[in-house]
């Protein structure tokens, strides 16, 4: 398949203003005359549903939580990025531009990031419209922090639910398109299938997860915005019900599925404590501000904390990347605590963890400014643990937090199937092989607020749609697969329940597809992961009845695309024989354990099609260039 990415000619900081000028645009009055299915209300589904009938637009929305305020969005803690420049301190368009794609290792487009470095601006004065309560320095200006990988203050924040506060905006502009009828709201409801017409996404086919039924639903265009895959780990940081179902089923009707081993993996969680664990937890990214990573010096040091003097103690990244100290990258700062317990000398009762210590900051700002800043981070923690961090270090260790692979769009956010977009962390673009902190709002939100409502009106403005109803073949046929499927899982009646084959696969993934990746480990879980799938598909239980409210036939249907997911986020980490970013292949590092690129071979997206039940799934490539970035090896040193 060729990969058409359509970029814009023109040089790039002109390129969004002349696409914008070039796609045809839909005339006021006839706006009311198209519907859009919008899957998620996220940042991205809200934000995207609710510009789209602003703008006139008939939308559909649905999520499969019980209201659009409870998408996994709500979870992010530590900020957005922006480059408003209101600290003084260097920044701009062009360096959140430049910060982006040497994050991300250069394994991402260009003109997308730099649209996206453009729109933050946008994105905080739209939030700031609706009332989010960003903090504020004294003057009343916002105020700003540091990120990972950013040498500058860009992260906009409220507390630490900076997710929380843009969602309850968001949503808001979504309630205000409800209450004027131009959104249908379809709360707890699950996309299963897109249906597709003459190869256009027409539709979807969703369960009605309190009553069981099925529904079709059909549109002139589809927008996925349904969030990451990382779950596929089982531990992660994700909430819960978070899965792959949307994007897998639509990229085996023909979306390509874009580097879909490139996961995060964020430095700062609270260390797995045991067997039973079914979730993980995130501490933001912003307590590395004013938190300092340390271990103990030597292996056999096992003193409580407080006891281990300055001089027997490691600040591994201040020491070893003294440039960005404990604001090093995720990718970096996670395999750097990987590298200091695989010494043994790591921490707590695991000796899997490392130290996030405040003491030196509660001195010399005082317990009260630290509370202001990382209260509920605190209490969180506490409540977690039983351990004050106001008194002791915290204990941290990496966990899969964020999917940087995903569908693949082209600039118009269009996926390999005509009339199905997707924005947010269900596609691929903007953050290459590591996502920045505070990086993913700020995606979603130009996803859903400044991009979809431009590129969508070019597609409807450029097609012709024939009138549709429910009984179409097409559609007939997609209610019917999902039939089977859902009779199938039914009526295994095994003897292992849907956790237990999704805890087996998240090992699977966590010891050969996690931080550290080799040829023979990705071989050997190439082999364990289909025969898992085998045995789910014949010993799994899901008790209960289709026509009911039934989560353990929801739970079923994920992890069993989760069995899928992983053995081609597997298969892709065999095939891009060199390491970038957060996928470290320990072939190819360099003498101190940093990734080593291979852009003669390897400068490219990888998007994977789908080439039928069994078979192997072809590997396509869109190769990327890199015009105003040179590329280079990166150094936070
Ligand atoms: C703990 C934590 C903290 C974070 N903190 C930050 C931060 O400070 N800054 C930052 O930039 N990023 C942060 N992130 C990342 C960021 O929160 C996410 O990447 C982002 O919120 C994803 O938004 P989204 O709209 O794409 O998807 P989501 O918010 O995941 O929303 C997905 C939506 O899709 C719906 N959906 C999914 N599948 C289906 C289906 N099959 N049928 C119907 N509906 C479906 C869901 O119901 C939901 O409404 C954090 C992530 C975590 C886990």
């Amino acid at each position: 398949m060729e990969l058409k990415a359509k970029i814009p000619d023109g040089p790039i900081e002109k390129k969004w203003e002349k696409h914008r000028f070039d796609m045809k645009l839909v005339n006021p009055a006839n706006k009311r005359k198209y519907s859009v299915i919008v899957v998620g209300s996220g940042l991205a589904g809200a934000s995207g549903a609710a510009s789209m009938a602003e703008l006139g637009y008939n939308v559909k929305c649905f999520c499969y939580q019980d209201s659009p305020r409870r998408a996994h969005s709500i979870a992010a803690q530590g900020g957005i990025n922006a480059a408003k420049n209101y600290q003084n301190d260097g920044d701009s368009v062009y360096r959140l531009f430049y910060d982006t794609v040497k994050g991300g290792d250069f394994r991402s487009r260009e003109a997308n990031v730099h649209r996206l470095a453009e729109l933050s601006v946008n994105i905080i004065d739209q939030c700031v419209a609706q009332g989010v309560p960003f903090a504020r320095e004294y003057g009343g200006l916002l105020a700003n922090r540091s990120f990972g990988g950013a040498q500058v203050s860009r992260t906009f924040y409220a507390r630490g639910q900076t997710g929380q506060q843009l969602l309850l905006g968001a949503y808001q502009a979504l309630q205000r398109q409800i209450g004027l009828g131009k959104v249908e709201m379809y709360p707890r409801h699950e996309m299963l299938e897109p249906i597709l017409i003459d190869g256009r996404a027409r539709g979807i086919v969703v369960r009605d997860m309190v009553t069981g039924e099925l529904e079709t639903h059909l549109a002139d265009a589809v927008v996925l915005a349904t969030g990451g895959y990382g779950n596929v780990f089982f531990l992660a940081t994700y909430a819960k019900g978070c899965n792959g179902t949307a994007a897998w089923r639509s990229y085996k009707k023909g979306a390509c599925f874009a580097n879909p081993c490139f996961t995060q993996i964020h430095p700062t969680c609270i260390p797995v404590h045991g067997d039973y664990q079914s979730k993980l937890t995130l501490m933001s990214e912003s307590l590395r501000n004013d938190g300092r990573i340390w271990v103990p010096k030597r292996a056999d040091d096992k003193r409580p904390p407080g006891e281990i003097p300055e001089e027997d103690r490691d600040y591994y990244l201040e020491r070893i990347y003294p440039s960005f100290g404990n604001l090093a990258p995720r990718d970096v700062s996670s395999r750097a605590a990987k590298r200091v317990v695989d010494e043994g000398r790591g921490v707590g009762p695991t000796g899997v963890g490392v130290y996030l210590d405040f003491a030196d900051a509660i001195e010399r700002l005082g317990e009260d400014v630290i509370a202001e800043r990382y209260g509920n981070l605190f209490e969180m923690y506490e409540r977690i643990t039983d351990e004050d961090p106001y008194k002791v270090p915290m204990r941290i260790y990496p966990a899969t937090h964020y999917t940087m692979g995903g569908l693949w769009v082209d600039y118009n956010l269009e996926s390999t199937i005509p009339g199905l977009f997707v924005i947010g962390e269900a596609n691929f673009s903007d953050h290459g092989a590591n996502r920045l902190g505070a990086s993913a709002l700020m995606q979603g939100l130009a996803d859903g607020y400044f991009v979809i409502p431009y590129t969508i009106g070019d597609y409807l403005a450029r097609t012709k749609f024939e009138p549709l109803a429910a009984d179409h073949p097409e559609a007939v046929a997609t209610v019917a697969e999902v039939e089977v499927r859902i009779k199938r899982l039914l009526s295994i009646n095994g003897t292992r329940t849907p956790t237990s084959f999704h805890r087996e696969l998240g090992q699977i993934m966590w010891e050969y597809c996690g931080m550290a990746r080799t040829r023979e480990g990705l071989q050997e879980a190439l082999g364990k992961i289909p025969a898992l799938r085998e045995e789910f598909w014949e010993n799994v239980t899901v008790p209960g009845a289709a026509t009911e409210l039934n989560q353990s036939l929801e739970y079923a249907g994920r992890v069993a695309d989760f069995l899928e997911i992983g053995e081609l986020m597997c298969l892709d980490a065999l095939e891009r024989e060199e390491s970038c970013g957060a996928h470290l292949r320990e072939e190819y590092q360099t003498e101190d354990g940093e990734a080593l690129r291979d852009d003669e071979n390897y400068a490219h997206v990888a998007a994977w099609e789908y080439a039928g039940e069994g078979k192997k799934p072809i590997r396509n490539v869109e190769p990327l260039e890199f015009e105003y970035v040179e590329l280079a090896t990166r150094s936070y040193k």
